[in-house]
């Protein structure tokens, strides 16, 4: 792919500064499970704490209540139009945890505004949030690094859609993103 369509990662953001953490230097979220042998698992969240961040709005790498901004961090194909069980960040603390804890591949970064509750629903398998085919706002980062949408994702590529159904997918929510939000800017 394009390497110019990558942006440089932020740094430390203040919210996730007095967090534990690994000898490598990242901080552990708020939310990791803890195992048998005293250690905390990144890769399993603690179900108590998934289930406060859905009920109560917290952000799953701080603790911390989120807030108007929701940001959740989910692979292209299980995002359009879904219901997800992501328990959501920070818009921020979402952008460390990408940049600090990659998926292989491509991951997006949903930012939905307004109160969660309402997109919160009951489903046989748990809680889940309803996502609905638009975020507020949109970041996709390919092996942990983010990219620039306009230069990863070009109008021509409609026309030669990329094989890989993950891009597949991200093309089709990028090109819907941007098209709702140049309507927003030029109504
Ligand atoms: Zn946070």
């Amino acid at each position: 792919m394009d390497t110019t369509a990558h942006v440089d990662p932020p740094g430390d953001p203040e919210r996730v500064r007095t967090l534990p953490r690994l000898p490598n230097g990242s901080r552990i979220p708020w939310g990791a499970a803890t195992l048998t042998n005293g250690q905390r698992s990144l890769a399993e969240p603690d179900p108590a704490k998934a289930i406060a961040c859905l009920r109560f709005g917290l952000c799953w790498m701080c603790g911390v209540q989120r807030g108007r901004h929701t940001a959740r961090l989910l692979p292209p194909v299980a995002a359009h139009g879904q219901l997800v069980a992501d328990p959501g960040y920070h818009v921020e603390c979402a952008k460390y945890v990408a940049v600090t804890y990659p998926r292989p591949g491509l991951c997006l970064m949903w930012i939905t505004k307004g109160d969660d509750q309402a997109r919160l629903m009951s489903t046989p398998a748990g809680k889940r949030i309803h996502l609905g085919l638009t975020p507020y706002d949109l970041a996709v980062y390919h092996d942990g690094r983010l990219l620039d949408l306009e230069a990863a994702f070009p109008a021509e590529m409609l026309d030669n859609p990329p094989d890989d159904v993950e891009w597949r997918a991200a093309l089709v929510i990028v090109t819907r993103h941007l098209r709702s939000q140049s309507a927003r800017q030029h109504p």
